[in-house]
This record gives C-alpha cells, sequence and structure tokens, in this order.
C-alpha cells in the first residue's frame, strides 16, 4: 500500500508539470504543422523541389514532436476519459489488423478471449492504446521473434489479487511474451515515469506509466509476471460492469448503453 501510495505521489507530481508544458507545447507544434501545410500546399504547384523537401522534413519532425506531446498529455491525464461499456472480445477483434501492421513477421500473433466474456466500463479508445503499448512493449522484447498472446477472460477473486485488487469479478486482460523478460529491479521501476532501458529516441519510459494511470482511473489493477530469457505477461484486471448506477447495458432502454 505504501509503494502504491508512493507511486500515486510521483504520477500526480510528474503529470502536474509535464502535463502544463506538454499543453503549451501541442497548443505552439498545432501553429507550426497548419503554418508548413499551408506553405506546402503553395508548393503543390512546383516551386524549389530542395525547398520543399526541407519543408517536409519539417513537418515529420513536428509532427514527430506533436505524436509525442500527445503521449505526455495521455500520461498526465489531461486527456479526460470517456468510460463506455465495452465488450472486450469485439474491441481486441477490432485491433487485429492495427496489430498484425504494429508488430513484426517474425512474431506469431495469438488473441483469445473467452466464451460470454464479462462487459467492462472503460474508455474504449484509451482501453485500446493500452493493450497496444503492451503489444508494442511485447513486440520490443521479441527482437529475435516469438509469440505475442493477448488474452481476455473472466475471473472469480475469492481473496485479494494483484496490485492489492480486492475479491470480486474481473475480466482480465494479459499480454504475453516470450522475449527477453525482465530482471526484478527492472520490474521493480516499469511503471515510473520516464524510466526507459531503450535507446535515445526509441523509448520515452511513459508507455507503463500511461498504461498504469488508465488501470488507476479505471478502477482497476494491474499485475507483472516475468521470467528473464523466459519472456513477460502484463495482466490488466478490470472490474466487471455490473447493473448497479444508472446506464445499466441490461434494463431494456437505457440511455447511453454503447456496447463496443
Ligand atoms: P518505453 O517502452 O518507452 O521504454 P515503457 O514505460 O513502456 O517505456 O516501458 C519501460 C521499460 O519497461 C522498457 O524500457 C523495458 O525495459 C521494460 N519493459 C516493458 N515491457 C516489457 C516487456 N514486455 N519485456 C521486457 N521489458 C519490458
Amino acid at each position: 500500500a505504501e509503494e502504491a501510495l508512493r507511486q500515486a505521489q510521483k504520477m500526480e507530481a510528474v503529470g502536474q508539470l509535464t502535463g502544463g508544458i506538454a499543453h503549451d507545447f501541442n497548443n505552439l507544434l498545432t501553429i507550426i504543422i497548419g503554418n508548413i501545410d499551408t506553405v506546402l500546399r503553395r508548393f503543390d504547384s512546383g516551386g524549389d523541389p530542395r525547398a520543399r523537401r526541407s519543408l517536409e522534413n519539417a513537418l515529420k519532425g513536428a509532427e514527430r514532436a506533436a505524436s509525442l506531446t500527445q503521449r505526455l498529455l495521455a500520461f498526465s491525464r489531461r486527456q479526460p476519459l470517456d468510460p463506455k461499456t465495452v465488450d472486450v472480445d469485439r474491441l481486441l477483434a477490432g485491433m487485429s489488423d492495427l496489430l498484425t501492421r504494429s508488430i513484426t513477421e517474425s512474431i506469431a500473433i495469438q488473441i483469445v478471449a473467452d466464451d460470454d466474456l464479462w462487459p467492462v466500463e472503460a474508455d474504449p479508445h484509451q482501453l485500446e492504446n493500452v493493450i497496444l503499448n503492451l503489444a508494442v512493449n511485447a513486440r520490443d522484447a521479441m527482437p529475435g521473434g516469438g509469440t505475442l498472446t493477448i488474452a481476455a477472460r473472466n475471473v472469480e477473486l475469492a481473496e485479494e489479487g494483484p496490485d492489492g485488487a480486492p475479491p470480486g469479478q474481473y475480466i482480465a486482460i494479459s499480454v504475453t511474451d516470450t522475449g527477453i523478460g525482465m530482471s526484478a529491479d527492472t520490474v521493480a521501476r516499469v511503471f515510473d515515469p520516464f524510466f526507459t532501458t531503450k535507446e535515445v529516441g526509441k523509448g520515452t519510459g511513459l508507455g507503463l506509466s500511461m498504461v498504469y494511470g488508465f488501470a488507476k482511473q479505471s478502477g482497476g489493477y494491474i499485475a507483472i509476471d516475468s521470467e528473464e530469457r523466459e519472456g513477460t505477461t502484463f495482466t490488466l484486471y478490470l472490474g466487471r460492469k455490473t447493473d448497479r448506477g444508472g446506464d445499466s447495458f441490461e434494463s431494456p432502454g437505457a440511455q447511453g448503453a454503447v456496447a463496443g
């Protein structure tokens, strides 16, 4: 519990700081990208090809910067969550193309889900983002190829579960790789903002902080199971959506009940 509190405080402090900076940068980058775009459009009808190439490079750089500030904003939770009733099975099926495109050919992708998976209440867009983040980390952990398994199952916890999850009904979404695994030291630090073992330019160290933030904000829990040279499993536990509270998915005619 103390560890969780320390983590939460650290996240809060770094989140405040980066959120403020990222917000300003995002606005500035919007101006830069907009202006380069306008000039490039003028070039469409000809002009100096070298100047054009320089502008295109500037645009690419600015867009990369914008995508980084987007990630910073997501991490600092300035992007509010928009929770809906989510059918995880359908969400995973819908991600299959995206995953194939993001994961190298030498990695086999398996997606498995329980029949009659319980619904969860979560922001579907952010949940996709979280799963993609975990999948890309899994890919990076398997430079020589391997298997990426994404599994969703119903879990009934009789006692306290991982990360202090109280007993109850959960949907567990796990992302497993057969990669390099992590040392105990690394496991202890993975959720720290800006902790990365990747080369400069490849890793920001924000992916898992964002995943952690999402789990907490969605009332969920996250577990790590990792063995060096064997592989890693990250499991996200999200509470089963019950029909208590306003927008029941079960009662017919309920307002705002959106599946998937
Ligand atoms: P980044 O991917 O930008 O480094 P993350 O917060 O997503 O940032 O991950 C932090 C670190 O955790 C990674 O640099 C890596 O050392 C470790 N890590 C995350 N996922 C895995 C994995 N599936 N296998 C091995 N190490 C991992």
